[in-house]
């Protein structure tokens, strides 16, 4: 399949921008595939209503067929249609966080099929805040599935050049905007219990969650590899945004970090292999390695969260063998890095 790449710019007029745009709106009403921006990562879009087009996408990415789908929608109104009921914990998140980086579980509606949402009663969905995504959401018909837009295993993808890397010829389209500013997906909260759960951290905190709706829990699972208990978010049991490299996180007060990290790759060099060092500009400072990645001063948090998937496939393009990350706080955002860096890790932490 050819895929058509649609870059969409400053220069372009309202005109030219609405052009692109509603053709491929076409595309998805057509029940083909559309990858596009939003706020967190780029989506890949289809169809969320018709049956086909949610399979299309499971066999684009390579995904199991098991890890539903998030449907993506442009106006509140829009809501209504594709789940049982609101509940007043649901319209008081919506109220306050949409259109953003928020996404929340309901029941379902019959009118959603069981390919999208993976053969579950409930549904996931979100209102995207980039205009792009918006406006292409309308044209599309209004109810947009879309899983990030990455092969499965791979980073989420944050520029159009990841996502061309990883599905050019597989899908109808993909357009190429700027915007994507947060870098990680969407916080997800479960709405289908009395207490709201966190199924997965995201840009939106558990504080400011809390601040809106009270109580709200977070499920354990998404920190710890060995739990019995099957994750609340089916897509959390599949080992994510894996590096081809081992990447270990060391977790300990900085010096014996430093020290640490210093000894392991002097240890790899003689050994020949290629090592990376993902950590705060305190503590690159006094190390070094055939990659580095500044995640900035400390506690600049929303720098490592726009830039840390590029890092992980950077230091895939780069060839790295052995990349040794610093643990972050995991308060505030620091609970959606730090599950992300657990992920790619597969639970490799060293604790010095
Ligand atoms: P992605 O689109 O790649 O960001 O992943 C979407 C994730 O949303 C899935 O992997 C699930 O973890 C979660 N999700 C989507 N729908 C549901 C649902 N109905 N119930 C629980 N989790 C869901
Ligand atoms: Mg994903």
């Amino acid at each position: 399949m050819k895929t058509q790449i649609v870059s969409i710019g400053k220069e372009d007029t309202f005109a030219l921008t609405e052009q692109k745009l509603l053709q491929a709106g076409e595309i998805i009403k057509q029940g083909g595939l559309v990858a596009f921006p939003t706020e967190t990562v780029y989506g890949l879009g289809g169809d969320a209503l018709n049956p086909e087009s949610s399979k299309k996408i499971y066999a684009a990415k390579g995904r199991p067929s098991d890890n539903p789908l998030i449907i993506h929608i442009a106006e509140l109104a829009d809501l209504d249609k594709i789940v049982e009921e609101i509940p007043k914990k649901a319209q008081l998140l919506a109220q306050a966080f949409w259109p953003g980086p928020l996404t929340i579980i309901l029941k379902k509606a019959k009118v959603v099929p069981s390919q999208t949402t993976g053969g579950l009663d409930t549904v996931a969905v979100r209102m995207p805040s980039h205009p792009i995504a918006s406006r292409f959401i309308k044209y599309a018909g209004g109810y947009v599935a879309a899983p990030s837009a990455n092969r499965s295993g791979k980073p989420s993808p944050t520029m159009a050049k990841y996502v061309i890397q990883d599905l050019d010829g597989r899908i109808d389209m993909i357009l190429d905007a700027e915007g994507v500013e947060i870098g990680l997906e969407s916080t997800i909260v479960d709405l289908t219990t009395d207490v709201p759960m966190i199924v997965r951290p995201g840009y939106i905190t558990q504080e400011a969650l809390a601040c809106v709706v009270g109580e709200i829990d977070i499920d354990i699972t998404i920190y710890d590899d060995h739990s019995t208990q099957a994750p609340k978010a089916p897509g959390m049991k599949y080992r994510h945004y894996a590096p081809k490299g081992e990447l270990v996180l060391v977790e300990g007060e900085r010096e014996r970090v430093i020290c640490y990290i210093n000894e392991q790759i002097r240890f790899h060099r003689e050994r020949k292999e290629r090592t990376g060092i993902l950590g705060t500009e305190e503590l690159l400072a006094r190390c070094s390695a055939d990659s580095i990645k500044s995640a900035g001063k400390e506690n600049e948090l929303s720098f490592v969260a726009k830039q840390l998937y590029t890092f992980l496939r950077e230091f895939d393009d780069e060839e790295i063998d052995y990349m040794y990350a610093e643990c972050f706080s995991d308060k505030g955002l620091g609970q959606a890095v730090m599950n992300r860096l657990l992920k790619a890790a597969g639970h490799k932490v060293v604790k010095v």
